[in-house]
């Protein structure tokens, strides 16, 4: 027997709709790429989609073209994405800060056959647009008076190109499942992959994410993602601000600590999301300036791990509260939030400190499990830890083409390539990356955690570790650290600082002083240059004469 109810496919278009009807006078303002601060509303920006939408119909684009953008996050890049996905064709997010190689590759291999940009990234694309034979078509995201001159010869700037269109358009009438956006993997380790969202996931994973003991955001918010759309989606934030009506802040290229700070204070946002590194820009800005962030209620942090001095800061410092949260893009990306569960809602202090370092617990729509190397689920004990796996309608079942088909099991479990453990009440936490886990004497380190109690030390700016080499415990840590600029703190104050705090044999070999540490295009540690760099470090503890590399004999 089937239910009577209506067929109401999730299609991202819909969620628009909804916001130019429900909400059509809340705004959404910009940090405009050309400077000055750009107000629209979600009328105006539905109306803006559907001349997105009818015009590259009129060019000739159809359901299923890949259309990349590359862009920061501002008005017109969300009302693009929306025409882009209302005629059924695919928004590809183009990651600026990968090496131009890279984006030739992943434009390649999604077969892109049209680019939105911004004026910043136009020089770029000048150097590359030839090496993409698929690409007919590049709108710059400016309008005639701001238009430089280029060298493509397919350019045309956005606004002028916009008008042509009258806006009377109907979305396409798609079925839910079909492809709606794409984002590669950072692809840190091989190849980038390509993961393709579909309307169904991003209308689910949209709603997951307004939950109370989510995100929690409704039309009273004032949101700022600072997270770029480029990187996951701006964790949903272009679906799920709409989807409930709340204001809009787009920060576009200026990520500074004073950029940002002003965006807070001057539209009064009440909630923000973004990586560590951001944040800590912005807390040096409040420190140095003295102010104080009276509007702000709740900051989201992930995309690495979030420091325990940056959520007591946020926290006791200026009175915001920290969500703690984990994803990846494969995950559209939320995959848990550190929001307070009956159990943990009553704690203060370091006790909530504790606990705000988890990644958090998954919400609706997410299911998690913890395995060893045998595929054999581990215990929610908090302390044994194994390869996270995760399911769920939001994440993804296949790369496109069929890359990285290992990381997919029969039974739809997604091996997410980080080790974490599960506590009793199914908070998650990360204690690092499959790849970088050190493995001592058989026993596993966990790096992140090394890295959170390193950078609690009052004179460290940021640190790493990673595994070296030892001839009788086959690797052990070294910490890498960079000084706070004026300060001098050596091997034994930090190892000092760190000894009573973690198990014995965890405490790292030895502390390496660097001037900086490489980053990822996403802003994470870079690893594998940094065991790169470390490749022939020889620790203090290892004693025994070392026996040449394989490769070397
Ligand atoms: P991306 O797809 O670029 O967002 O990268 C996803 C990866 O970032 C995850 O698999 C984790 O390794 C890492 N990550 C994301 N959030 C966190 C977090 N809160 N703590 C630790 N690692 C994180």
């Amino acid at each position: 027997m089937l239910g009577l109810m209506q067929e109401w496919p999730l299609l991202c278009h819909k969620i628009l709709d909804h916001a130019g009807i429900q909400h059509p006078h809340r705004e959404i303002v910009s940090r405009s790429v050309e400077g000055p601060i750009v107000r629209t509303t979600y009328a105006e920006l539905r109306g803006r989609a559907l001349k997105v939408a009818q015009r590259l119909e009129k060019e000739g684009y159809k359901r299923g073209d890949r259309i990349a953008t590359l862009a920061w996050n501002t008005a017109r890049h969300i009302e693009a994405w929306y025409g882009i996905m209302g005629i059924g064709a695919v928004y590809h997010t183009l990651n600026p800060r990968l090496f131009p190689e890279q984006i030739v590759w992943i434009m390649n291999n999604a077969e892109d056959k049209a680019l939105f940009v911004d004026l910043t990234f136009l020089p770029l694309v000048e150097k590359i647009a030839a090496l993409v034979p698929t690409l007919r078509q590049v709108i710059v995201m400016t309008d005639a008076a701001h238009m430089p001159q280029t060298s493509l010869r397919n350019a045309v700037p956005y606004e002028e190109w916009l008008a042509e269109a009258d806006g009377d358009f109907r979305w396409k009438a798609l079925d839910e499942s079909e492809a709606a956006g794409m984002c590669y993997t950072s692809g840190t380790t091989g190849e980038p992959k390509g993961v393709v969202y579909s309307h169904r996931s991003n209308v689910l994973h949209a709603m997951m994410a307004c939950m109370p003991d989510a995100m929690g955001i409704s039309s009273r918010d004032v949101i700022l993602p600072v997270v770029p759309m480029f990187h996951a989606n701006a964790w949903g934030i272009a679906q799920s601000a709409p989807m409930i009506g709340a204001k809009l802040v787009m920060p576009g290229g200026r990520m500074d600590g004073a950029s940002i700070y002003e965006l807070l204070d001057t539209e009064k946002v009440s909630f923000t999301a973004a990586v560590p590194t951001v944040w800590l820009m912005l807390l040096q800005h409040l420190e140095e300036t003295g102010k104080k962030l009276p509007y702000l209620k709740k900051v989201v942090i992930g995309g690495s791990a979030c420091p325990r001095m940056m959520a007591k800061k946020f926290q006791d410092n200026y009175d915001v509260e920290v969500v703690h949260a984990w994803g990846m893009t494969e995950m559209s990306p939320l995959g848990s939030l550190c929001t307070m569960k009956p159990d943990y809602a009553g704690l203060e202090g370091e006790a909530r400190l504790d606990i705000e370092e988890k990644q958090g617990h998954a919400p609706f729509g997410v299911e998690m499990i913890v395995t060893d190397d045998h595929n054999r689920p581990q215990p929610w004990d908090g302390k044994t830890f194994g390869r996270l796996k995760v399911r769920g309608p939001a994440v993804a079942r296949a790369y496109y083409g069929g890359a990285g088909k290992e990381q997919f099991d029969e039974e739809g479990w997604f091996d997410t390539g980080d080790v974490a453990h599960i506590d009793p009440n199914g908070y998650m936490q990360i204690t690092d990356r499959a790849k970088d886990v050190i493995k001592s004497g058989g026993e596993w380190i966990s790096t992140i955690e090394l890295e959170n109690l390193a950078v609690s030390h009052p004179d460290v700016a940021e640190a790493a570790v990673i595994g070296v080499r030892h001839s009788k415990w086959d690797e052990r840590p070294l910490l890498v650290v960079v000084r706070k600029p004026g300060r001098e703190p050596g091997k034994a104050d930090i190892l000092g600082f760190m000894k009573d705090k973690v198990a014995k044999w965890w405490l790292p070999d030895d502390v390496a002083f660097v001037d900086e540490i490489p980053h990822t295009a996403t802003g994470k540690i870079q690893k594998t240059t940094l065991r790169k760099q470390f490749s022939d470090y020889r620790l203090p503890t290892d004693e025994t004469e070392r026996l040449p590399d394989r490769e070397t004999l």
